[in-house]
């Protein structure tokens, strides 16, 4: 099974900051096989299925680098409040009331349906019943690191560190072997995870070759709480219990002095940037310019749809590219291309994910989105990195394939039902309502 795909242009990520055109993608299976001249294509592929795509760019799926994709269904449940009035006072008591495997379930689902359509094709999580996160994962047809959440206190989901670190391990074997689904240890957060459920989630994630999935570094508070109560900064606690390594994915970052971005690079660990949920929760803005200049691998994340929104990454790397700039008082600082790139190739490496996805190479998996740039708001186009970056967004995401699959065809879903998609999460805002 071949298709060749033939769009305008291809934004491959690898070589960096190239534009194509007159090239063509041949898919086969769910592999890339070639990217060569479209002439070509067709005489060495004469009996591929051709997708004509003469307004598009093409490029690879993007990968959402830090979210918790069921709190879709707390979209909008408690607003305009700082991190921890917002956890504490709304979030937490909502799922305390409200958690199951079901929420999950359905919330992934209706999660994905809008990540998809969006051009998302691999997500990074951190919620509760991973189990039911892998089977929404694979009815949606996405690619997702499901991480294996570690707290301290009591949810439905488990009772304490101990129990929910049990739990983890059980689901990680159980995991093993899915084609789309990878799974993360991930102890929440510094303030929610005493030393020894961090030595054991460490641990964990050594045994098992996982990435670690942890919130650090979000606020002042979360800073000057570990500082009264440990002694040291989160991130130097963290690194003291051996959980900043290659294998991190460091989630905020938005507090870094200089020492700590270096200590982030000399430790290979990476960064997922959410600028929406730092500016709506009054966090502060991650020091972007500054973790490149060091080279930090820092990729791009929505967060939960109940702190930004938007499960919308064109409209976070749009943001990361501004903000980058306003923070580093410099025009140039986060470039178009770089900025596609944080969404793609730097969060699949965060992930381990590099030689598999996040840029359009012959032999990696077909994650793919296709944009139409055809449209009067869009013209005229001198370089569709820019449009992108700075003018495009997730309607103009018309195609996307994962693993090879077509999940998305001329704006139409095609793994879920969006009207049943409305439905769950209409009930589910019933339900949250009324308790
Ligand atoms: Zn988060």
């Amino acid at each position: 099974m071949q298709t060749i795909l033939e769009p305008h242009w291809i934004i491959p990520i690898e070589p960096a900051a190239v534009v194509l055109t007159d090239q063509a993608v041949v898919l086969e299976g769910s592999a890339i096989a070639a990217v060569l001249p479209v002439a070509e294509a067709r005489r060495r592929y004469p009996a591929a299925t051709r997708v004509s795509l003469p307004s598009h760019v093409l490029l690879p799926g993007l990968v959402n680098l830090h979210t918790h994709a069921a709190m879709v269904l707390m979209r909008g449940l408690a607003d305009d409040l700082p991190l921890h009035e917002w956890l504490n006072g709304h979030i937490w008591p909502a799922e305390a009331r409200n958690m199951s495997e079901a929420f999950v379930h359905d919330g992934t689902r209706v999660a994905a349906a809008e990540m998809l359509r969006g051009g998302i094709t691999c997500f990074n999580d951190m919620y509760y019943y991973p189990e039911a996160e892998a089977r929404a994962v694979g009815a949606a047809g996405i690619r997702a690191v499901i991480g294996l959440v570690v707290l301290e206190f009591a949810t439905p989901y488990a009772r304490d560190s101990a129990s929910y670190l049990a739990r983890a391990r059980e689901t990680a074997a159980a995991l093993r072997g899915d084609s789309l689904v990878r799974c993360a240890v991930a102890p929440h957060a510094p303030y929610t995870v005493g030393d020894e459920g961090f030595r054991t989630a460490v641990a964990l994630a050594e045994e098992c070759d996982l990435t670690l999935h942890v919130h650090v570094h979000e606020t002042e508070t979360e800073i000057r709480d570990s500082v009264s109560q440990h002694g040291v900064r989160p991130l130097e606690r963290l690194d003291r219990l051996g959980a900043v390594s290659r294998r991190t994915v460091a989630a905020h970052g938005v507090h870094l002095s200089e020492e700590e971005i270096h200590l982030l690079a000399d430790r290979g660990a990476h960064v997922a940037h959410c600028p929406t949920a730092n500016l709506k929760l009054a966090s502060g803005m991650a020091p972007v310019a500054r973790l490149l200049a060091a080279r930090v691998n820092v990729g791009i994340g929505t967060d939960g749809a109940a702190s930004n929104n938007r499960l919308d990454l064109w409209s976070e790397l749009r943001l990361a590219a501004l903000l980058a700039k306003a923070v580093a008082g410099r025009a140039d600082a986060l470039p178009a291309h770089e900025a596609l790139a944080m969404a793609t190739l730097r969060g699949a490496r965060a992930l381990g994910l590099d030689s598999e996805v996040g840029s359009l190479r012959p032999g990696k998996r077909a994650d793919i989105v296709a944009v139409d740039l055809g449209a009067p708001e869009l013209a005229p186009c001198f370089d569709p990195a820019s449009h992108l970056t700075y003018a495009a967004g997730r309607e103009h995401v018309t195609h996307v394939w994962v693993d090879g699959r077509p999940v998305v065809a001329d704006r139409a879903l095609l793994t879920l039902d969006l009207g049943e998609m409305r439905a769950l999460a209409s009930e589910w805002g019933r339900r949250l309502a009324s308790t």
